[in-house]
């Protein structure tokens, strides 16, 4: 099957590897049979409805979200109109920010969001960095862990009947006081986890390739064929270790 990517401006957000999380699902949906096509979307660049099963964009330093939010949310409509009709997202720190309502940079400055998550960000004195550990359910019921690294100003404030992706285990998570991380809207999922995310957490890979590919045939997602993953749970063992030793210190 071919799984039809949308990366959200890559030449712009794209700290932190958050490239390699693309190389992930490729790898994946290679060894499972399939095949990636990734297309690049830019300033100006148009998102056709329908065109695509997944949507991917990194994150990036204020200045760079600066110079393409007022793109983004001119994209909204779009991007939400394909949320809408079972496309996958996954939207990574200043990317995940900029999906929200908006963010208030360092400087004050408001840039707008494109309103696809029931949040709002605001970004504080000091930068939360360092090893985060979630608890969190891959399907209702499911226990699973994820392990990343974050490094933010900004504190992400979800509305109080939003579904967080995880509860912080380690770390400082949407903003240091909730106890959570990240957001969950059907298939979109928002994460301040860098690393990038999912080479040391492939059930996540996994789960989201899944709903792409459901949105590609039209049908209900399918459990993946598993891999062996053993660098893989090497990567997470080592980050979630770090986690638990200096995760949520200033
Ligand atoms: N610039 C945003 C912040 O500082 C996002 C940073 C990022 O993507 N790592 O919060």
């Amino acid at each position: 099957m071919r799984i039809r990517v949308g990366h959200l401006y890559p030449d712009y957000l794209n700290i932190y590897a958050d490239r390699g999380n693309i190389a992930v699902f490729a790898r994946r949906a290679r060894l499972r049979g399939h095949e990636l096509e990734v297309t690049a979307i830019s300033v100006g660049d148009d998102i056709r409805p329908g065109a695509y099963d997944l949507l991917y964009v990194g994150g990036g330093q204020d200045r760079e979200q600066a110079l393409i939010a007022p793109d983004l949310a001119a994209k909204g409509p779009a991007i939400k109109e394909a949320a809408a009709a079972g496309a996958s997202v996954l939207a990574v720190c200043g990317g995940y920010q900029l999906l929200g309502r908006g963010y208030v940079d360092r400087h004050g400055v408001s840039l707008p969001g494109v309103g696809l998550f029931p949040h709002e960000t605001v970004a504080g004195e000091r930068r939360m960095i360092g090893d985060v550990l979630l608890e969190c359910e891959r399907e209702r019921g499911e226990r699973r862990t994820l392990a990343g690294f974050e490094n933010h100003a900004g504190r992400t404030r979800l509305d109080p009947d939003a579904e967080p992706l995880g509860r912080v285990v380690a770390g400082f998570g949407n903003d240091g006081e909730s106890g959570y991380e990240g957001v969950r809207v059907g298939r979109a999922i928002g994460t301040y986890l860098h690393g990038p995310l999912l080479p040391r957490n492939p059930w996540l890979a996994d789960w989201i390739l899944s709903q792409a590919l459901a949105h590609a045939t039209g049908g209900q997602p399918q459990e993946l064929d598993p891999l062996p993953d053993l660098l893989e749970a090497e990567a997470y063992r080592v980050s979630a270790q770090r986690a638990r030793d200096r995760g949520g210190r200033f």
